[in-house]
Formats: structure tokens, C-alpha cells, sequence
């Protein structure tokens, strides 16, 4: 019996290991999640290096699926994109992060705001704008409470829609960040007509900052631009006291990263909170 177990257990895994087999899962275990709302949000601090404040947290999302273990955003993320089931996720991640902001207030952090990250396919529907404002007023809260992420590839083509679809954001009261700054090799000159607040320097600018030269020439180039456009720029990625003495040096204004913590269940952003000013 117990060799016969053994078998049968190394043969699914084997199954699991072929990607196609893996796509077939991922697809019916993610369609499950949403029917359940599956999903969790970690939160990562983001800091004010000069002010040594807490001044954010950035929403991620963290699922953990029956058949498949923990998956990460990088993979199921794409995978809900290509499918469109990334609409029906955005919905629930902006809904946890009104009720998570609820957990935030209550603890007594009153003006803390979450950034949440906008996949390009949901900032593209004609319905974008509709979508986020109906949730919004479901759950009896505001635009001034959070902030948006758009990655850089998805606002790179700066036609007339995203343009409108950005200042409309900020009209309602969100703060927005370009994401992943740096990766999209895009003309920089598209920046001037961004109604933007802040930058989010890759962090693969970050990882090498410390020994690599023209990593340091871009990030200091980009941090340049940014205050000269009245935006303000925020380093991800930011393990070590070196790379943060770097940024610190250079003008950057606000680290994120491990070196100040991982993202953690909101219950446990508050407990590291207590230690922090904050605005
Ligand atoms: P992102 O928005 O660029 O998020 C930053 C990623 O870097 C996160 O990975 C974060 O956990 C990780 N990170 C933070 N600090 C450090 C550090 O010091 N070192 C290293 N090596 N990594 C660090 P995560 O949570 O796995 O998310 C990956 C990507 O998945 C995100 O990249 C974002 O594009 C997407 N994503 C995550 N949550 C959401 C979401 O709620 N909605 C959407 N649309 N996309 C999401
Ligand atoms: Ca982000
Ligand atoms: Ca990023
Ligand atoms: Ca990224």
C-alpha cells in the first residue's frame, strides 16, 4: 500500500512539472479563487528618507491556491491579463483594499493612503473609470485615500485616451505613480503631459546601484528629470543600507523595500507602524 501511494503521488507531480498541465490548473484553480474572492493583500510601507516617515503602503496581491500552493502575482497576474479574468480580480483586490483601508483608519492611521497597482488591460476598458468610482462609492470611501500604479509600458503610447483617463484619475483625487520606471525605453519627453506625482524607479536600477555605474548615471538622470517635472520619485527594490545611503545622496524621496519590510497582512503593517512617524 504505502509503495503504491508513493507512485501515484510522484506521478501527479510529474504531471504538475509540464506546462501545459500547470496552465490547465492555474486556469480552473484562478477562476475558483474568484468565485471565492481567494485573494489577500499584503502591504508594503513606503518611507520618506528625509523626514525618516512612513508616508504609504503599496497594496500586493497574495494568493494561495488549494491545488497549486502560494502563486505569485507574476505569474498569475499575466496569466489573468491574456484571459481578461484580470477584470473580475481588480474588482475584488480594489474592494479588499477599501476594506483593509477601513482596518487602517480604525487603528488610528488616518491619512496613511494605498497605492494599488492597475493592470494595463483594466486602465484600458472604456468602463475603467466607471468601475473604480462605483466601487469607491460601494464601499462609502474616496479617491484622496488612495494612490494609483500604472507601469510605464502602459501609459507609454501617451495618445489621447490614456492621457484623458490620467487627469480624470487626478480630477477625482488620486496621487499616481508611473510603475517600473525605467524598463519601458519610451521617450522621455512624454513625461511633460502626464498629470503624475510620482516616479517608481525599477528595481532593477535599484539591485545594482552600488557597484554598476551607468545603473547609477540612469537612476541619477531619473531622479534629475523627475524634480525638474515637479514629480517626486520613490526607489523599489531597496535591500541594504548602501543602496539606500546611494538614493539617499542622490535626491531620491522615498525608499521602499526589505530593508525596511517585506509586504505583510495589514495586521501586521499596523504592529510595524507603532514604531513609525507617520503621516
Ligand atoms: P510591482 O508593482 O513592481 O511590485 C514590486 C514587487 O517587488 C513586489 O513583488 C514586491 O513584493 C517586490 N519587492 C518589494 N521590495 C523588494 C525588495 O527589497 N527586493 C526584492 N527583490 N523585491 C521586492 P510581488 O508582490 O511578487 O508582485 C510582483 C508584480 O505583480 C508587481 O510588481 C505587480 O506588477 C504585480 N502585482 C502585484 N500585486 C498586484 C495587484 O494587486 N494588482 C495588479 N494589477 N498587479 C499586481
Ligand atoms: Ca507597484
Ligand atoms: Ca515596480
Ligand atoms: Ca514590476
Amino acid at each position: 500500500v504505502k509503495q503504491s501511494g508513493k507512485s501515484s503521488f510522484s506521478f501527479y507531480f510529474d504531471e504538475l512539472n509540464t506546462d501545459a498541465n500547470r496552465l490547465i490548473l492555474l486556469d480552473s484553480e484562478l477562476r475558483k479563487a474568484i468565485e471565492h474572492r481567494d485573494f489577500v493583500l499584503y502591504f508594503q510601507p513606503k518611507v520618506d528618507v528625509k523626514l525618516n516617515k512612513v508616508v504609504g503602503l503599496e497594496a500586493l496581491v497574495r494568493w494561495n491556491s488549494e491545488k497549486l500552493g502560494f502563486v505569485s502575482p507574476a505569474e498569475f497576474i499575466p496569466y489573468a491579463e491574456e484571459t481578461g479574468l484580470i477584470i473580475p480580480i481588480s474588482e475584488i483586490i480594489l474592494e479588499k483594499a477599501c476594506e483593509e483601508l477601513v482596518n487602517l483608519r480604525k487603528a488610528g492611521y488616518s491619512k496613511l493612503p494605498i497605492s494599488i497597482n492597475i493592470s494595463s488591460i483594466h486602465f484600458q476598458q472604456s468602463n475603467f473609470l466607471e468601475s473604480i468610482q462605483r466601487i469607491l462609492e460601494k464601499n462609502n470611501t474616496s479617491a484622496q485615500n488612495f494612490e494609483i500604479e500604472v507601469t510605464e509600458r502602459t501609459v507609454m503610447n501617451s495618445d489621447q485616451d490614456t492621457i484623458s483617463k490620467l487627469v480624470r484619475l487626478k480630477q477625482l483625487g488620486f496621487k499616481l505613480s508611473i510603475d517600473d520606471f525605467g524598463t519601458g525605453y519610451s521617450s522621455l519627453s512624454y513625461l511633460v503631459r502626464f498629470p503624475v506625482d510620482y516616479l517608481k524607479i525599477d528595481k532593477s536600477f535599484i539591485q545594482h546601484i552600488v557597484s554598476l555605474a551607468d545603473k547609477q548615471a540612469v537612476v541619477d538622470a531619473i531622479i534629475k528629470m523627475a524634480h525638474r517635472l515637479n514629480m517626486q520619485v520613490v526607489a523599489e527594490g531597496v535591500e541594504s543600507l548602501q543602496q539606500l545611503n546611494y538614493l539617499n545622496e542622490m535626491g531620491c524621496d522615498f525608499i521602499q523595500g526589505y530593508y525596511y519590510s517585506k509586504p505583510v497582512p495589514m495586521e501586521e503593517l499596523v504592529e510595524f507602524l507603532q514604531f513609525w512617524e507617520y503621516e
